[in-house]
């Protein structure tokens, strides 16, 4: 199963992807983690790619395509892969189809594209906080951790990314709305989408994608 998961910031791309690996015992691959975690390690890409990151902005295509195309050769995507957070721009996804188009173990199955209004999100990702060991998410309201600041799993401390603050947030949206959003036509035209109310409970959003996965 070879899969793609698009969706707005803060629409549970994370989350779903979470539950499909264990699901489908195949790797999550998150241009967002490994950007951060290449920011935290100080490296050269880290160096290129922050200052994008913390105005909302997408780093230049170039640095992702290489990322992901680097990981796509691994030998555990052999048998199916989850992108979540790539592609998004037109740009992306021409050079994704490429790589696919050279190497059968990474053409895209499906797509699914997780729609959830503006609105909702930014009460989601500006509550959002987020576990600095193990990177578990929790939210102040909707999903309390049980000591206050400690991640449940591995006693970490939670913490708000830099991103998730409300001006950021409303820049991320406009990116995605202008930079990612035409790319939901693009895999339509290619019968490739399976559309998913993301506004669900994040249970009954798995049991959707699963549904429509067969
Ligand atoms: P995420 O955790 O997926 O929301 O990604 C956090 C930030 O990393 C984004 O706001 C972008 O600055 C950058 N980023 C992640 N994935 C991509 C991508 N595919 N293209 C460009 N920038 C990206």
């Amino acid at each position: 199963m070879k899969l793609i998961l698009l969706g707005a910031p803060g629409a549970g791309k994370g989350t779903l992807a979470k539950k499909l690996i264990d699901k489908y015992n195949i790797p999550q691959l998150s241009t967002g983690d490994m950007l951060r975690a290449a920011v935290k390690e100080g490296t050269e890409l880290g160096k290129k790619a922050k200052s994008f990151m913390d105005s909302g902005a997408l780093v230049p295509d170039q640095l992702v395509i290489d990322i992901i195309a680097e990981r796509l050769k691994q030998k555990d995507c052999k048998n199916g892969f989850i992108l979540d957070g790539f592609p998004r721009t037109i740009a992306q996804a021409d050079a994704l189809a490429k790589i696919g188009a050279n190497d059968k173990s990474a053409k895209i199955d499906h797509v699914i594209s997780l729609n959830v209004e503006d609105e909702v999100v930014v009460h989601r990702l500006a509550g959002r906080r987020t576990c600095r060991g193990c990177g578990a998410i929790f939210h102040v309201e909707n999903l309390k951790p049980k000591v206050p600041g400690k991640c449940d799993s591995c006693n970490g401390e939670l913490y708000q990314r830099d991103d998730d603050k409300e001006e950021t947030i409303r820049n991320r949206l406009k990116t995605f709305n202008a930079q990612t959003k035409p790319l939901i036509e693009y895999y339509s035209k290619k019968n490739l989408l399976v559309n998913l109310d993301a506004e669900q409970d994040p249970d009954k959003i798995f049991e959707d994608a699963v549904g429509k996965l067969k």
